[in-house]
């Protein structure tokens, strides 16, 4: 449950003191109510949706007090989340290809560190492609990460081809019998063309190589930008299939209620969530936890 106190805070205890501070639901409250969604960065299309399920829940009579509230909200956040949680299952063929995609800052490279070190601790071989040759020091920090957690960075030079970095660590996952590749991607969003091409030619390269691949692309997101994930999300989904999401900093943000909103509006299951910088600092995300973890 570590890491989600900020939002907690600004999102439970909030509800709380509504739940103590008025005798009987009323508009009053239900204003009060969407404030505090708003404020947890749940986002406007998510919090009408909950308030209708609210409205429809006291006519309904399935809220009657404002002590039903919470655990109302519970299962509704939580069948919002549920959209597909959990951790990819490896495929009976390895490699399992991984790509990650996501704009600079958000934590890619740490995430990419946090995740090599999972599957390695679960048993597995692991190598990371550093397909992000725009800048040298991705390069160099994605090698910092594989040194720390012991697994092998596929690299070219600053300025090389993408896919030819793709390609390489393909045939090297491949000769290495490795069961998982996790590919690093760039994350300049000034130059949007060119990055949609980008992305979209390392998927074909791996996929050309290795069939199904890639067999999950993890967006990252940061949760401090709050609403700003969102549009992230729409242009990445709109260039590559995205298969699930890596919220990063959700320890360090009263905002995490942008969760709420990817699993509502995005449909796109969150698969992990960072909560600090340590190598550790990675969970897999489980909705009903979740929502338990933010109600309690
Ligand atoms: P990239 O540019 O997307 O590759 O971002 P980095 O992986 O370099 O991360 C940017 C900063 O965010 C670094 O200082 C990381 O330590 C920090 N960071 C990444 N993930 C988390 C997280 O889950 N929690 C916190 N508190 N910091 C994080």
């Amino acid at each position: 449950k570590a890491g989600l106190e900020k939002t907690r805070k600004n999102f439970t205890e909030k509800i709380e003191q509504l739940v103590v501070g008025y005798a009987k639901i009323d508009d009053e409250l239900l204003d009060d109510l969407e404030a505090v969604l708003l404020s947890a960065d749940v986002g406007v299309p998510t919090t009408s949706v909950l308030l209708n399920d609210i409205r429809k829940g006291i006519k309904g009579k399935e809220i009657n007090s404002p002590d039903d509230l919470r655990p109302f909200l519970r299962t509704k956040i939580s069948d919002m989340l549920q959209n597909g949680s959990g951790v990819l299952t490896l495929t009976e063929q390895p490699p399992t290809v991984i790509l990650v995609v996501g704009v600079n800052g958000v934590g890619k490279t740490t995430t990419i560190g946090k995740l090599a070190n999972y599957y390695r601790q679960e048993g597995h071989n692991v190598i990371v492609a550093a397909a992000d040759t725009f800048r040298a020091a991705a390069i160099d920090q994605l090698e910092i990460w594989g040194n720390r957690v012991g697994v092998d960075v596929i690299k070219h030079s600053e300025g090389s081809d993408p896919a030819a970095v793709a390609f390489d660590a393909v045939q090297a996952a491949k000769a290495r019998k490795a069961d998982v590749l996790i590919i690093d991607t760039a994350g300049r969003l000034h130059t949007k063309t060119n990055l949609m091409e980008e992305l979209k030619k390392i998927s074909r390269v791996a996929n050309r190589e290795i069939p199904g691949a890639p067999h999950e692309t993890l967006l990252v997101l940061d949760a401090t930008t709050g609403q700003n994930a969102i549009s992230q999300a729409k242009f990445f989904s709109d260039t590559v299939f995205v298969s699930g999401v890596v919220l990063t900093k959700l320890d360090g943000t009263a905002k995490g209620g942008v969760i709420v909103a990817i699993g509502n509006e995005l449909g796109i299951p969150v698969k992990w969530v960072g909560v600090g910088e340590g190598v550790n600092d990675l969970r897999p995300f489980a909705a009903a936890e979740f929502a338990a973890a933010l109600f309690a």
